[in-house]
């Protein structure tokens, strides 16, 4: 307890980086590779350097870098991911007259489709 006292400890930042650092230690058993092994380690050894780090406002800060990124990284994710459950039942075509996507539901034949952001209207197979 006393050896933790004044020390940063654990984050989100921290145990992202411990499991990268898992990750890499498993990709360098299973494809017999050197250099992962090394990145592990130096992972494991940053990751203690920030755990042991007295200079706890700028491991916060860095954290806080991490979180910024990595909700950003997950927002772009989810969409994707949605976009990707939408394609079941819609197709996402590109306005040809301003890049504005436009969605339109499957299997509905041949439609004139109209961007609602220019106006402007193409013909598309659904
Ligand atoms: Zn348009």
């Amino acid at each position: 307890m006393r050896f933790m006292q004044g020390r940063y400890g654990m984050d989100q930042f921290g145990r992202f980086i411990a499991a990268a650092a898992l990750f890499c230690a498993l990709l360098s058993m299973f494809l017999r590779h050197n250099l992962f092994y090394w990145i592990a380690l130096a992972l494991i050894a940053y990751s203690y350097f920030r755990m042991f780090s007295r200079n706890i406002s700028k491991r916060y800060a860095e954290n806080v870098a991490f979180q910024k990124q990595w909700n950003k990284f997950m927002g772009k994710f989810n969409k994707q991911k949605n976009l990707w459950s939408q394609r079941r039942y819609y197709h996402i075509y590109t306005c040809p007259g301003c890049r504005q996507k436009i969605r339109i539901p499957k299997g509905k034949g041949k439609i004139e489709v109209r961007c609602p952001k220019c106006g402007e209207t193409f013909i598309r197979k659904s």
